[in-house]
């Protein structure tokens, strides 16, 4: 071999990194198919083209170059397998992360199906209270009528029933629109038709309307005022907000003075109202601008679905503001809304 190939080292070399590179492109067994070809052919130079006698140097060099192939195609192997391992490790983390989010929507997922089982068990329990006190009424009248019973019928009666039943088909009218306009609002259904408004004109008209129950429950309301202040919102929509936050004053004010301030503070409109009631704890201070949320409730039942203060967030956030609220336990709640002049 020596005498065919007189510097045989560089050729070796040559071999070497044929193998190398079938392990690198083609795998282990291009690689042993590489080192069988070059084995067979230095064979038959030997043999059959040089004509020279095959003596034992030349197939132990054969045989040297056939074993430092293998261990060439072994260390590639284990190289390319560290290669693949860390590649699986990669994908072990991916998939890890991956299981980990799929877990967490899974859970946020479950949590959610059980609110809206609650909240349908709830709804479903509200709706029905005021429809069988109704038909519970007209079912009395109308026996009293049919018998004709005088002593049973009279018209302030008659009042009483179709006051009741007006308070019920309110409740029944408030609750059926909060659960449209939480559909509007999940769905990205709500818009605004925005006009100029004067937040104090507003107020002072909203709080007319409440006049009835703030004579029947001996509240005082004062309002401090700038005169006017005036943006580009949405009347209608602002009216649910003030609405809903003067009711709620007055619902958990436990009859006490509410305050409320308005005025302008640079490019805001600032909404403050303040009641002395059972105030709201700092843990459900979080909660209660959630969909469905209600703290618990301070000695007695208040009636609520948890929707209004979820609705009035993102009617004001709409409008470009924020809501913020701060309170103790029975030191009384004040809520703040500052609303942009100009919705950007
Ligand atoms: P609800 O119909 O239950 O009143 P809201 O979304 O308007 O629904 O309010 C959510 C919860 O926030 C209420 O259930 C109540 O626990 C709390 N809350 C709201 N306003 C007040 C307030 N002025 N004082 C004390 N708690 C309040």
């Amino acid at each position: 071999m020596l005498k065919t190939f007189p510097d045989k080292v560089p050729l070796f070399l040559t071999f070497f990194i044929m193998v190398a590179l079938s392990a690198f492109l083609g795998g282990i067994y291009s690689a042993f198919f590489t080192t069988a070809v070059i084995s067979l052919e230095t064979y038959l130079i030997l043999n059959y083209f040089t004509k020279n006698e095959l003596d034992l140097t030349s197939l132990t060099q054969i045989a040297f170059f056939a074993v430092c192939s293998a261990i060439i195609i072994y260390l590639f192997h284990l190289a390319s397998k560290n290669d693949e391992l860390k590649k699986l490790r990669g994908q072990e983390n991916k998939y890890a992360r991956a299981f980990i989010e799929l877990h967490d929507d899974y859970a946020s997922a479950i949590r959610d199906i059980k609110a809206r089982d609650e909240f349908l068990s709830m709804v479903s329990h509200e709706l029905r209270t005021p429809l069988t006190i109704m038909l519970l009424n007209l079912h009395n009248m109308s026996i009293s009528i049919h018998s004709v019973s005088l002593a049973n019928f009279s018209i302030p009666k008659l009042m009483k029933v179709l006051k009741n039943s007006e308070d019920q088909i309110k409740w029944l009218t408030s609750m059926i629109n909060d659960l449209l306009d939480i559909s509007l609002i999940t769905t990205g259904r709500m818009s605004l038709t925005l006009e100029d408004t004067d937040l104090v004109g507003l107020t002072k008209q909203i709080k007319e309307s409440f006049s009835e129950t703030l004579k029947k429950e001996n509240y005082k309301i004062k309002i401090h005022s700038d005169n006017p202040v005036v943006g580009k919102w949405d009347r209608e929509r602002l009216e649910q907000v003030i609405t809903n936050l003067l009711s709620n004053a007055i619902k958990y004010g436990r009859g006490n003075p509410i305050e409320i301030k308005i005025f302008k503070s640079g490019d805001n409109g600032i909404f403050t109202i303040k009641d002395g009631g059972e105030g709201i704890s700092l843990q459900d201070q979080e909660l209660i601008f959630e969909l469905f949320k209600r703290a618990p409730d301070q000695g007695g039942y208040k009636k609520g679905l948890g929707v209004g203060l979820f609705v009035a967030s993102q009617i004001i956030k709409m409008h470009g503001g924020k809501i913020k609220v701060s309170s103790a336990l029975k030191k009384g709640s004040s809520f703040t809304v500052e609303l942009p002049v100009n919705k950007h």
